[in-house]
């Protein structure tokens, strides 16, 4: 069972097909967790982003040869994500090909650009959980971002790096073909959009997808600059786009609905920044700003700011920690307890580790017992252990089949698969 609205999603956004978007200019949806374009010019064509696989990218390659045999003139990154630049190869097989991306391309990719300690391990680990690496088909119907099923031979494997830096917008031709090349930041600080004024077809990466922005990956990632998101939404939506071709979903057609779904999605940014820092200056706990904080009403019924891929609640703590730190203002946090303490003070309340046990298991309300499960696991009760795991995953797949957020169902299912599978918690770094 999944969420139907999420189905829904899945099914209207990703189902595969080569979109034209005008003359000449057409893009691959659904045959990857991103979108691959290309612009055909006098003797040769633009790729714009390269899929996350080397199969998606044969796949989508062969289907563009249908087209044309014009062969590739060159290749524009619109960021370093790699689920955006891992397919270069199949379209430069001879590595001769120029490769076009911003100047500070590669700043946002952890793990590669990172310091050398850092959380690597952990990084991996809550990546193949968001994306539900090992789950089957029908438990990963969706990334939020793209299908979930899709071919995965040679995932990462075709990256080429940028061979020209693009430092500030600029005027380029693509063998016949205006173009502009536009400095863009906002899901990555990175970004570069691509703007043909003859057509006006903008090319805007991840700045834009049919879904609530990604404004914290659950993977992890750094602060996400929400301001200069925002901005660059504005700034986008001024260009009079006619079509925008995002990095994920299906394209925009009309200059009305692309400056809508651009400027809805600004405010919608900004709106979560300004309740957020409300909410701070008011007292509250981050806990409570999660649980309150909500679009309103003229926002959230717009279809592309559903949280199928990021989710208000996070983006609210992502802007917490964002801009103060991790401290929330109350003192009782500037110490600390560990888990096992915590557990074993609620065990004593609730009567013995069996009591808790009770309350985790008669408890309708799942969150709840998510927690529960946790101080039962924290505590040293090892014959509880069993119960406590198979009822934790009990909850994450139970609260999986309402998820509307792609990227939490896969990580409830991921975990609730892992628990089932190994003694320990995954959260807790003693598996995987
Ligand atoms: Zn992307």
């Amino acid at each position: 069972m999944a969420n139907a609205a999420l189905e829904h999603h899945n099914c209207t956004q990703f189902e595969k097909a080569i979109i034209e978007l005008a003359p000449g200019i057409c893009g691959a949806v659904g045959f990857a967790a991103s979108c691959v374009y290309m612009i055909e010019g006098a003797k040769s064509v633009t790729i714009v982003d390269t899929s996350e696989s080397t199969r998606a990218a044969e796949n989508i390659l062969a289907e563009f040869r249908q087209r044309t045999d014009k062969p590739v003139g060159r290749i524009i990154y619109t960021h370093s994500h790699r689920d955006h630049i891992s397919g270069a190869s199949v379209f430069a097989p001879d590595g001769n090909v120029p490769i076009l991306a911003s100047s500070s391309f590669s700043s946002d990719l952890v793990g590669v650009d990172m310091a050398t300690i850092a959380p690597n391990k952990a990084l991996g680990r809550r990546t193949q959980a968001q994306f539900g690496i090992g789950l089957s088909d029908a438990e990963r119907i969706s990334l939020g971002c793209g299908p979930g099923n899709r071919p995965m031979q040679g995932l990462g494997a075709g990256y080429l790096p940028p061979t020209q830096s693009i430092a500030t917008d600029c005027d380029i031709d693509l063998d016949g073909v205006a173009a502009r090349l536009i400095m863009a930041p906002g899901e990555t600080s990175d970004h570069m959009v691509v703007f043909l004024p003859g057509t006006r077809v903008l090319f805007g990466g991840d700045n834009w997808y049919h879904a609530f922005p990604n404004l914290y990956a659950i993977r992890g990632t750094p602060y996400r600059d929400f301001a200069a998101w925002a901005q660059t939404l504005g700034m986008l939506a001024e260009l009079g786009a006619e079509i925008l071709a995002p990095g994920h979903t299906r394209p925009v057609f009309g200059a009305g609905n692309v400056c809508e779904v651009l400027t809805t999605t600004r405010d919608a940014i900004i709106h979560v920044m300004r309740q957020t820092a409300s909410m701070m200056d008011q007292g509250l706990s981050m806990d409570d700003i999660a649980a309150s904080i909500q679009l309103p009403q003229e926002l959230a019924q717009k279809p592309w700011l559903g949280e199928f891929y990021g989710r208000i609640d996070w983006s609210a703590r992502a802007f917490a920690a964002g801009t103060l730190g991790w401290y929330d203002g109350n003192p009782t946090h500037l110490g600390t307890l560990s888990s096992q303490q915590r557990a074993t003070h609620l065990a004593q309340l609730a009567g013995g580790a069996q009591a808790l046990m009770q309350a985790a298991t008669s408890t309708e309300d799942l969150q709840w017992r998510l927690e529960l499960c946790d101080h039962l696991l924290a505590l040293d009760a090892p014959a509880h252990h069993s119960q406590a795991r198979l009822l934790k995953a009990d909850a994450m797949e139970a609260l999986a089949e309402d998820e509307i957020n792609a990227t939490a169902r896969n990580t409830y299912l991921w975990a609730a698969k892992l628990l089932r599978q190994v003694p320990g918690d995954p959260e807790q770094g003693e598996t995987a």
